[in-house]
């Protein structure tokens, strides 16, 4: 099979470029990792879904991923002013726990969604709090290299001293210097962020001894220390949400580029939002968690279908009916594929077309298209087994389960009616029958020990 080229767009370029790794055949990306304070939403899973499709397209590419991943269990304000409170330790504050309680027990709510929906593990997790050190040591440098400032709640990142600061968002500095109203306390100029933040007169439960005073790291500084430990200074992928676009990746690459020279990544890509009815998701809300859409009869795997029904780059609406449609989606896919018989070979030419649409940026819409197509084509029923579940290595969407339905009653009643005319010998009422489930949108199975009864593929 000839492989057609990996295209990837990549933010920074704001363009499509075929993708060439640093090392033949070996991927470093790393992933901004979860703030866990609160359980994780629906929009959050859309991007780490989005992340696991690129890893899995990767490795089917033939490149080793090292692929790693942050916690940060520390230093996420509440605004991206480097204001308000730390979002851990309101967390704690709202559950009457600790902060570092909070971080474990989110951590482990994240991880346990990230199994539902069938994510891979990355290579390799790290803690902000557990890399205080290296943040240390990184503001060190800048500071040596004359890029700080020291004010009377925390040390700054000074932008003024970078002169294409905030290009991965095409940021208009003059623009904002002149016209937004950021509070800017004692900052000197509005993107300037901060590195450290003093623990000043509030108490807190996480804090550190540092070389300027207690107290705890910037959101920033965690990914570009924990980045450059696990991955080296240039690395190959950087990925996010689209909100770390204008203020959380510009700041990584601000601080990379002042410390290094250049830029730490050579791709960066962005996962676009999940919205409601056009609104923001945020985490206080419930109705948007996994097991909120568990306790509705859905399955995780549902809603791993419908994101990969939409392009990365694309905003997805959430709505209940398309996640129903997903998941009555799923399940007639697993039943077309549970009857087909084994011992097929992957197909060639579909294999090739449908690696033309992964490596065309991720187009999952036109490969999940594609495996229709396939069950509705030609090929031979067990290579259209073969070869949708080469694409399911990519999909994750565990085509091979068998699928147990719950048969409506009124269905069963149907089927118990149709076996009772059966042994009477009234064969053209059976098959009226059978005509007749078949319009509910079920199928009737005859084995030699009784009937069983699918959704109709
Ligand atoms: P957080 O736990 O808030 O740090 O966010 C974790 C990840 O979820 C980040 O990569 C965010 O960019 C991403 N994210 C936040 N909200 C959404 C959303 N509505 N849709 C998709 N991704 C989101
Ligand atoms: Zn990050």
């Amino acid at each position: 099979m000839s492989q057609p080229e990996l295209l990837l767009f990549d933010t920074m370029a704001r363009e499509l470029r075929p993708f060439n790794s640093i090392q033949a055949n070996k991927v470093g990306l790393y992933a901004c990792g979860p703030t866990v304070y609160d359980y994780a939403h629906a929009g959050n899973l859309r991007t780490y879904l989005f992340v696991d499709v690129l890893r899995r397209a990767l490795e089917i590419n033939g490149y080793e991923v090292n692929h790693v991943m942050n916690i940060t269990d520390v230093g996420h304000l509440v605004s991206d002013a480097d204001t308000g409170e730390d979002k851990m330790e309101k967390g704690a504050r709202k559950q009457n726990k600790s902060a570092w309680e909070i971080a474990q027990f989110f951590e482990q709510a994240f991880f346990d969604d990230l199994k539902l929906l069938n994510i891979s593990t990355p290579s390799v997790i790290c803690r902000a709090t557990e890399h205080i050190q290296d943040q240390i040591n990184f503001i060190q440098e800048l500071e040596t290299k004359g890029f700080t400032y020291q004010t009377s709640d925390g040390v700054y990142f000074n932008t003024d001293r970078l002169a294409d600061y905030g290009k991965l968002a095409r940021l208009d500095k003059q623009g904002l210097e002149a016209g937004i109203r950021v509070e800017m306390a004692e900052k000197k100029h509005p993107t300037d962020f901060a590195l450290w933040k003093f623990s000043g007169d509030k108490p807190r439960q996480m804090e550190w001894q540092s070389p300027w005073g207690i107290g705890f790291p910037g959101w920033h500084i965690e990914c570009s220390a924990m980045a450059e430990k696990y991955l080296g200074d240039v690395f190959d992928i950087h990925v996010g949400g689209e909100d770390h676009i204008p203020v959380h990746h510009t700041n990584e690459i601000a601080q990379c580029q002042a410390k290094n020279g250049h830029v730490q990544a050579n791709y960066w890509l962005h996962g676009y939002f999940l919205q409601l009815k056009k609104e923001k998701i945020s985490k206080s809300g419930t109705s948007l968690r996994l097991d909120a859409l568990i306790a509705k009869g859905y399955e995780p795997m549902a809603y791993r279908y419908l994101t990969l029904t939409s392009h990365y780059r694309s905003h997805l609406s959430f709505t209940w009916e398309g996640l129903s449609g997903a998941q009555k989606a799923l399940h007639r896919l697993r039943n077309k594929v549970a009857f087909l018989p084994s011992n097929g070979k992957v197909d060639e030419s579909y294999s090739e077309l449908f690696m033309r649409h992964i490596n065309r940026d991720l187009n999952m819409p036109q490969a999940l298209a594609l495996v229709w197509e396939i069950l509705n084509s030609e090929l031979l029923p067990e290579n259209k087994r073969a070869t949708v579940l080469f694409f399911d290595r990519i999909l994750g969407l565990d085509i091979h389960k068998i699928e147990t339905v719950e048969i409506p009653e009124h269905i069963s009643r149907l089927v118990k009616l149709r076996t009772q005319v059966k042994q009477q010998g009234n064969y053209k009422k059976a098959d009226a029958i059978r005509n007749q489930i078949h319009d509910l949108g079920y199928q009737v199975n005859d084995s030699g020990d009784g009937s069983t009864v699918t959704i109709r593929s």
